[in-house]
């Protein structure tokens, strides 16, 4: 396997320039199990010099751009990443593991993330508030300074597009903290930077394993925002470490996300949504559905549908023309398998193939689609990241809304149905931070506001909501008599 890189992988980018560093960590194709790549193994020494090249950056060119100047550099980034198109989705398809057409479409996604702050950039704007009289009140939106973005494996494009375009246009300088999986993009990433005219250390790229470099950056003094995606146990060091230096964090944690199917459904139309929603990505995705609620008496219905559909559905290397890739790695595989054994006194409906040549050092799992579940079920209440859903049935309204809020998670849910009222009572009464009705966003657009509720996480990204998030509103009042 050919990467098509145009840089030098193991260098890692602080203060505007293109570092080798002293240790290095194996980069595994998930494909077939080979070594693809080395990258840096920053640590301590590095996020220091990385925050404080941030701090420079903010007090120098950078944070002397005006907002429609950084907005332009955003512009132009997104333009680039255009034009590295195919090398990009390349990269992040062997990296992750996932389809190629899945990784173009987060390569046009990272680009509208671009395209989108860029333009926003210089739109966001205070009030002024009747206040006494002789005074003028007004508020003022500001960065925050230096932000930090630990960044898991599973998106890594999409995920950096989305918090560090926004972080940038509000003026914040970044440092970025990929995750030891699959870290080339967010290199790339911080090559397309550079070559847009990036202010050096606006922008700096620190690879590296997470309890170094992460927990190194997330308890770092010198940071002012934290924006986190990964796992909950994570999430809840980060918060801890935010904590101890009072700064605000922006946790997105996965998700058991629902979609709830009634009789009435227009099934034709739900019927991919429901199945793409849970095998994309081979399932690694934190708004992935992996819950199908569905009404008793269209239960075998769907349920047969759905098993049509999944064994269709190929698993196979990343590079073939397959439904979905492999898992990321040896240890995520083992534990989807883990959680496959427990479907034991449950039936498993049906599964896909895993293509026949696939390489002995792959991580394939089959997708698997399980029924006769119920909400209490451990396989209906924990995050199982890898392809398999489980159909649960249920009476009326009432039981729907009870299985789908029965979780610790709420990021996303969907409802099916024809009936207008109905689709709009569950918008409100589901608890989740996106609601799709009679579709599925998987996460949804740019312009989509996206984030959870409880253990899914806390903050906003994406939309203008990750604007507010990555700023700190100052209020000024003015008395002139
Ligand atoms: P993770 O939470 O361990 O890793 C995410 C990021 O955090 C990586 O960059 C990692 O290096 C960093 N990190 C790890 N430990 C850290 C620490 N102590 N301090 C600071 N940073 C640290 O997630 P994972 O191992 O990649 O995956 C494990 C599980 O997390 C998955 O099975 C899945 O359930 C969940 N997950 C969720 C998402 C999501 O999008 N919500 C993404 C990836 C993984």
């Amino acid at each position: 396997m050919n990467l098509p890189l145009w840089f030098d992988p193991e260098e890692m980018l602080i203060g505007g320039v293109w570092r080798k560093p002293d240790a290095r960590l194996s980069v595994e194709c998930p494909s077939d199990g080979r070594e693809m790549a080395q990258i840096a193994r920053g640590g301590k020494p590095e996020i220091d010099a990385a925050v404080e090249a941030a701090q420079a950056a903010l007090a120098g060119v950078w944070g002397r751009l005006s907002a429609a100047e950084r907005g332009r550099l955003l512009l132009k980034m997104s333009g680039l990443v255009l034009a590295h198109a195919e090398d990009l989705a390349v990269i992040e398809a062997l990296d992750v593991g996932k389809p190629l057409t899945q990784a173009r479409a987060d390569v046009t996604a990272l680009a509208r993330y671009l395209e989108f702050y860029g333009g926003a950039a210089d739109k966001v704007m205070g009030e002024t508030i009747p206040y006494l009289n002789g005074y003028t009140a007004y508020t003022l939106r500001e960065p925050h300074g230096v932000t930090a973005h630990i960044v898991p494996w599973n998106y890594p494009m999409q995920i950096i597009g989305r918090s560090v375009a926004a972080a940038l246009a509000m003026g914040n300088a970044a440092v970025v903290k990929p995750a030891e999986e699959a870290s080339l993009t967010a290199l790339a990433f911080g090559r397309i930077a550079q070559e847009a005219g990036m202010p050096a250390g606006a922008l700096n790229i620190v690879p590296g394993l997470g309890e170094e470099a992460g927990a190194a950056l997330s308890a770092h003094p010198g940071i002012q925002h934290i924006s986190f995606t990964g796992s909950v146990a994570v999430g809840q060091r980060i918060q801890a470490a935010a904590a101890a230096n009072a700064v605000p964090v922006t946790l997105e944690l996965g998700g058991k996300s629902p979609q709830l199917v009634f009789d009435d459904a227009d099934l034709d139309r739900a019927l991919p949504f429901l199945v793409n929603a849970g095998i994309q990505n081979a399932g690694q995705t934190c708004s992935a559905s992996s819950r199908i609620l569905v009404q008793r008496s269209r239960y075998v219905e769907v349920l047969e549908k759905m098993a049509a559909r999944y064994r269709g559905l190929t698993a196979g290397p990343a590079l073939g023309d397959h439904d979905l890739g492999p898992l990321i790695s040896g240890r995520q595989k083992q534990i989807v398998e883990g959680y496959l054994a427990l479907a034991s006194d449950l039936t498993i409906a049906a599964q896909g193939q895993i293509a026949e040549d696939v390489p002995a050092g792959g991580h394939y799992v089959a997708p698997t689609l399980i029924g006769g579940g119920h909400g209490a079920h451990r396989l209906a209440q924990e995050e199982i990241f890898g392809p398999a859903q489980i159909v649960i049935p249920f009476e009326d309204e009432e039981e729907a809304v009870a299985i789908a809020n029965g979780t610790e998670y709420g990021l996303v849910a969907s409802v099916w149905s024809e009936n207008g009222g109905r689709t709009m009572r569950l918008a409100r009464r589901l608890r989740a931070g996106q609601v799709f009705l009679n579709n599925y966003g998987a996460g949804g657009g740019v312009e989509l506001p996206f984030g959870g509720i409880g253990k899914s996480g806390h903050g906003r990204e994406k939309g203008f909501e990750a604007l507010y998030g990555f700023s700190t509103l100052k209020t000024v009042a003015a008395w002139h008599g």
